[in-house]
């Protein structure tokens, strides 16, 4: 354990937290983490690894940008998370396909102004592109070639390994119930266990729980928990190749022939039980994308909690008015490819380093209560 004060503490063992700690060891400041469960067990596991989010033109530009800037960090950043003694968590250019996707024109106004390569392919040049699909009732589709994906579960360990190595302290089962200040300065933390923990510096990284964190603070960041479901194929490897999303079910072939289905959008609270009703809708969805899955069983189903966000812009910058307070969350659907372009924007704002895009629209300070 750190004997004195860690230059920045972090509420959040998940894949925003862990980034960010990251950025900030590599920085030189001594950091310390603070997980209430497991380390990045919660969405951060949950999820898909997608490194795109799904129809990309139909979000924001603050979050289009973020994705862009993550997608070309992450190659160089699994290397070097690997050289750390991280393992390997599996990025693959799979390629996103969208069958039925009609939405061309959108794309292709994005797609121009991000520098993306897309492809209009007609129903016989998708079942060429992705022989596993089954015959759909469509005539195109969008293909975007470059979109990667990461085994998110994978990249978590291996940011634990990394983070371990380049010296940072990692507590897992250690709940923070409250932040603590001196009128407009941090003062500290208050454990589950009691114990009031001195910081300088303070990250708030709490996934869909840091909007309750932070309301006691005066901030009301419209943070809510937005449940998920998946469910996870054993197939043989090579059965699916490609990222296939149809209206809003996916699938996701993993290398060693895993192959995950999802997902479910559900309003539910802080409840991460699965439901028959969702089974049986993702199965459905499952076999009318890729009918091969019907002879394969489902292996497993869990839920997470994604951090909601109003249109999926992540919060990241300092409290408005309590100094040391710094926030990365929010990262709804889309946190593991947004995850380290976050963490940099982030870093960058509590090393007092000039921001290399606008930070306006991350910016939480229109949340103060009033
Ligand atoms: C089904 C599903 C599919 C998804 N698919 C994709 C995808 O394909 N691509 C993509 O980019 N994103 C995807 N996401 C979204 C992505 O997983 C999240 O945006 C991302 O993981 C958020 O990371 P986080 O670190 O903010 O949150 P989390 O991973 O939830 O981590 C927050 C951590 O904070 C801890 N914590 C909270 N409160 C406290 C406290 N008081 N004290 C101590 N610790 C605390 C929690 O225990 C948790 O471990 C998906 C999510 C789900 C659920």
């Amino acid at each position: 354990m750190m004997s004195r004060i860690p230059d920045c503490t972090i509420i959040g063992g998940g894949l925003i937290g862990m980034l960010t700690a990251r950025e900030l060891l590599l920085a030189g400041l001594s950091v310390q983490v603070l997980e209430r469960g497991e380390i990045g067990r919660e969405s951060s596991w949950a999820g898909g690894g997608i490194l795109s989010p799904l129809y990309p033109w139909r979000y924001p530009d603050p979050v289009s940008e973020l994705a862009q800037a993550s997608q070309r960090l992450y190659p160089a950043l699994l290397e070097a998370v690997q050289a750390e003694g991280g393992g390997d968590a599996q990025w693959t250019q799979s390629g996103l396909l969208m069958p039925g996707c009609g939405e061309v024109a959108a794309a292709h106004e994005w797609a121009a102004r991000y520098g993306v390569t897309y492809e209009c392919l007609s129903a016989d040049e998708m079942a060429r592109c992705a022989p596993e699909m089954g015959t759909l009732a469509v005539e195109s589709g969008i293909f975007l070639p470059e979109v990667a994906q990461v085994r998110n579960p994978r990249l978590a360990q291996a940011l634990r390994a990394s983070l371990l190595a380049l010296g940072a302290e990692i507590r897992p089962g250690c709940e923070v119930m409250s932040i603590e200040h001196a009128r407009d300065r941090l003062s500290g933390l208050r454990l589950a266990s009691g114990e009031h923990l001195a910081c300088k510096q303070l990250v708030v990284a709490g996934g869909a729980w840091s909007g309750e964190l932070l309301r006691p603070l005066g901030l009301d960041l419209p943070v809510e928990p937005v449940r998920g479901q998946m469910l996870l194929y054993r197939t043989a490897p090579g059965t699916v190749q490609r990222i296939l999303l149809y209206k809003d079910r996916y699938v996701i072939p993993r290398r060693d022939g895993h192959v995950l289905v999802g997902s479910t959008l559900e309003r539910v609270g802080f409840n991460k039980q699965t439901t028959e009703t969702a089974r049986v809708d993702l199965e459905a969805a499952a076999t009318e994308i890729v009918p091969a899955l019907a002879n394969f069983p489902v292996e497993m189903h869990w839920a997470g909690l994604r951090p909601g966000s109003p249109d999926g812009t992540p919060f990241i910058g300092k409290h408005p008015y309590i100094s040391g307070i710094y926030i990365n969350s929010g990262h709804y659907r889309n946190g593991v490819v947004l995850g380290p372009a976050s963490a940099q924007l982030l870093a960058g704002q509590l090393l007092g380093q000039p921001a290399l895009i606008p930070l306006t629209a991350y910016d939480p300070a229109k949340y103060v209560k009033m």
